[in-house]
């Protein structure tokens, strides 16, 4: 019996209406919240680029292998044998999923952030690293320590890949030198040129870490066509909130450096040194930087997650997804104080994600407002990403508003896989009602929040 298929459940068939497919099933579609006018409403989750909710195969999978858990790799019992088939058989998934080459390694961490921050302490000697400031925080943060040049917001994925390649250019092509790319903005929801900029890269001489956090949950992501060296990405954004992360791609760097993590599990031989100290051998490959007991159940809930996903077919999530941008673009097209934020262009190739503002509203009020009155997750703020939405709402970034003042942040919408096209309509309705009407409630700042009084 192979431990991939032994839990793996057959995944729910997805009904189709006319030509769009089903949402897959999701956790949470039954859970109702109060709102602050009274009584209950189903909850509209819309903010799937923050945490999207676990499939309900992925709940399956791990309900089916959670009593056969056990110890990994260093176990001699059944169950840790079991175990540690179904982490390694994981990883393969994983590899399969992101098509990666065959000398690839893919290691568990915990998120993106800590799969960039691994690599970055993996960077050899030298290296200059190149980022442009609209990434996120988790992708523009990790590379202080290393000659890092911040490239400047361009207004256009050919402007990208120009601003990349001059940077490049000027480099010294003696020193190795890493850029790093975001997928699809956690802001704009817009997509980057990979494959240009990882083509720029390999030019100059230069490696590429793609940052896929927000690309994966809604596109397929081929290491090999992309050519990009490393890609990362969440396990809690692709519909596996169970503590996962992945860094998958090139062994090199990763393995002339120092663990990422002393301890257990990334040392071969430990033995007293003549000198009274601790001498260490390190492992190679994937155990090198996964030191500890790895967590078994978020790498099995991520790749059922990978596995959800490919049976359940790209294109087909894609012609959803189009869909319900399709619902959510007429529905802010009828409110003119809105102003959806954009790097390059209104009409440029998105995911499921959209930032915007609406003339006279303080976007966190109206965040509130959404939740408080009509039950709907969405996310106000500057969302991790600085840099990126001071410029694209031209404010000071020492800015301060309280609820009743103009905008300093803006209000993400996004969704995903598990979104039915009621939550979008209800999202689009409510934010008509809100902008025509006024909110229903008041609303006072608490600890740099808008809340509802009580
Ligand atoms: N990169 C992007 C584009 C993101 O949107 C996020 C999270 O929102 C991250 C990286 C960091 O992901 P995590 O918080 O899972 O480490």
């Amino acid at each position: 019996m192979s431990v991939s298929t032994a839990f793996a459940p057959a995944p729910a068939p997805a009904a189709a209406t006319g030509a769009v497919p089903a949402p897959l099933p999701v956790l949470g579609r039954d859970v109702t919240v109060p709102l602050v006018t009274g009584g209950e409403v189903g909850y509209a989750a819309l903010d799937y680029a923050a945490s999207a909710p676990a499939l309900q195969r992925v709940w399956d999978d791990i309900a089916a292998y959670a009593p056969y858990y056990g110890s990994v790799h260093r176990g001699a019992g059944h169950l840790s044998q079991l175990s540690t088939e179904l982490f390694e058989n994981a990883r393969r998934t994983v590899a399969d999923f992101l098509d990666c080459r065959d000398d690839d390694q893919v290691i568990f961490t915990r998120s993106t952030t800590d799969s960039l921050n691994l690599l970055a302490r993996a960077l050899p000697a030298g290296c200059e690293v190149f980022v442009f400031e609209t990434e996120h925080h988790a992708a523009l943060l990790p590379w202080r320590a290393a000659d890092v040049t911040f490239l400047d917001a361009p207004r256009s994925p050919a402007a990208a890949v120009r601003t990349l390649q001059r940077a490049l250019a000027a480099r010294d092509t003696a020193r190795p030198a890493l850029v790093c790319v975001t997928g699809a903005s956690n802001v704009t929801g817009e997509l980057w040129p990979v494959r240009e900029l990882a083509a720029a890269a390999r030019a100059s001489g230069a490696r590429t870490v793609l940052d896929a956090a927000q690309l994966v949950p809604h596109q397929a992501v081929s290491v090999r066509e992309l050519d990009v060296d490393w890609v990362a990405f969440s396990g809690h954004k692709l519909y596996a909130p169970f503590g996962s992360g992945v860094l998958a791609g090139r062994a090199d760097w990763l393995g002339a450096a120092e663990p990422y993590l002393a301890g257990g599990g990334a040392s071969r031989t430990v033995a007293r040194g003549a000198d009274g100290g601790v001498e260490v051998e390190w492992q190679d490959g994937a155990a090198r930087h996964e030191a500890g007991s790895p967590n078994v159940i978020g790498a099995h809930a991520l790749a059922s997650a990978c596995r959800a996903l490919t049976e359940a077919g790209p294109e087909a999530l894609a012609v959803r997804e189009r869909h319900l941008l399709g619902l959510l673009r007429a529905g802010l097209a009828e409110v003119p104080e809105v102003r959806v934020l954009t790097l390059f262009g209104e009409d440029a190739p998105r995911v499921g994600v959209l930032s915007f503002v609406v003339d006279g509203w303080n976007s966190s009020h109206l965040a509130a407002a959404l939740s408080a009155e009509y039950g709907i997750g969405v996310r106000d703020g500057l969302f991790c990403a600085h840099p990126l939405v001071h410029a694209l709402l031209g404010t000071d970034p020492a800015g301060r508003a309280g609820c009743g003042t103009g905008s300093l942040n803006a209000v993400r919408v996004s969704f995903g896989a598990g979104t039915p096209d009621e939550d979008v309509l209800r999202f689009v309705t409510a934010v008509r009602e809100l902008v025509t009407r006024g909110a229903k409630w008041t609303y006072r700042t608490e600890n740099g929040r808008c809340v509802p009084e009580s």
